[in-house]
């Protein structure tokens, strides 16, 4: 029914030009987001860039400066006008650090929320939701008698009970240890896929971004740098901005002279930019092709190893490429598995060129 109502009503969750200052300052700008049902859109960036509030926004913890939250075709937020609480929005909440009723036993944690069934239903959703999240062995125990992670899945079964339009998880995995967290995030997941639950996430994790979300939209200052999938920010970025977040690249200057743009690594393709213009090379370590030059003694106009360092699944190579007008450039260069050539080994170098990125130096920060 309610994805019957979902479909009709078009998106679960939509932000319409919302904006929020603090003291004067706005750390929400004019933000359009919308969320369709079952999926999940992460909100990434740095720390301080205005994702939580965005959240709380959403999830009537916040009232908006200006701009409006509609919740399917409910208006829950409008400047000097509607504004819905929290606990009639629909919406399922999970933080950080999600703290159950320490008095009540699991599954009476997870009943909690769910008002509108008769006992045993509740109950019986209760423990399905339990259940996917692997805690169904602990239905009857208390909370303090759980690990971090135990806790944190009992607590996304909470969230989850009563159905929710929209799930609202704030950083749920992060006070997690590697390992857990990515077992936890895969659960998740698939519950929520499986519940077809729309889901805004927030999380300064790029990883955790690409594995959970179906869209990404990526912050800064308070503003939506670019909104796609996970593969149109990593293979279509549109700023240096977006580059940088997914990982460390390598940077380099250059001009465009007839279409191209001279590096240590050969000519690239500057073919959308005008003649003369000054461009900054954006180029991924995983862009970066090396091949040893067997029984090539190096000499200093010769590419060469300077350092190699295995990091488990890749190799980590500090480069010194040389091109063939003299020009010189240290760069990084990551390739799968055990490749550990010595310090002072030639190298050839080619670029991988879907990694590599060309920017207008203006547009650069
Ligand atoms: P983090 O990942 O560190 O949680 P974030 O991207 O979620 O960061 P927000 O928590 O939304 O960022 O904070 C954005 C800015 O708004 C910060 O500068 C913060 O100090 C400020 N801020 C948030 N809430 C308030 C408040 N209630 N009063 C004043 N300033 C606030």
């Amino acid at each position: 029914n309610d994805q019957l109502e979902n479909g009709l009503s078009g998106p679960s969750l939509m932000l319409d030009r919302v904006h929020c200052q603090f003291h004067g300052d706005s750390v929400v700008r004019d933000i359009n987001l919308h969320l369709e049902a079952g999926e999940v859109v992460c909100l990434l960036g740095p720390s301080g860039c205005g994702k939580t509030t965005l959240l709380r926004i959403a999830a009537g913890l916040q009232v908006p400066s200006s701009g409006k939250v509609f919740l399917g075709r409910s208006l829950v937020s409008a400047p000097g006008g509607v504004q819905v609480p929290p606990e009639k929005r629909n919406v399922g909440l999970a933080f950080q650090e999600s703290a159950l009723f320490p008095h009540l036993t699991v599954l009476e944690n997870v009943c909690f929320g769910i008002s509108t069934l008769p006992k045993k239903q509740k109950q019986s959703r209760a423990l399905d939701l339990l259940e996917r999240l692997g805690m169904a062995g602990a239905a009857n125990v208390y909370p303090h008698t759980l690990s971090g992670g135990q806790q944190q899945r009992v607590a996304l079964a909470r969230a989850l009970a009563p159905s929710p339009r929209v799930m609202l998880l704030d950083e749920p995995f992060s006070s997690l240890d590697a390992r857990l967290r990515d077992q936890i995030r895969d659960d998740t997941l698939h519950v929520l896929k499986e519940l077809n639950t729309a889901t805004l996430l927030v999380t300064h994790d790029p990883e955790e971004a690409m594995f959970m979300a179906d869209r990404i939209a990526l912050m800064r200052d308070g503003e939506i740098v670019q909104t796609g999938s996970p593969t149109e920010l990593y293979c279509n970025p549109a700023e240096p901005f977006v580059v940088n977040f997914f990982g460390q690249v390598n940077e380099h200057v250059g001009i465009v002279h007839d279409g191209q743009v001279a590096t240590p690594l050969g000519r690239l393709d500057a073919s959308g930019f005008d003649e003369g213009a000054n461009v900054r090379i954006l180029i991924r370590p995983e862009a970066v092709k090396v091949t040893p030059l067997e029984g090539k003694v190096a000499d200093d106009r010769t590419s060469h190893v300077i350092m190699s360092r295995l990091l488990g699944p890749t190799s980590l190579l500090h480069i010194c490429a040389h091109g063939p007008d003299g020009q010189e450039m240290h760069l990084h260069a990551k390739v799968p598995g055990v490749f550990l050539p010595e310090e002072g080994q030639a190298v050839s170098l080619e670029l991988d060129m879907s990694q590599v990125f060309l920017f207008e130096a203006e547009t650069w920060r």
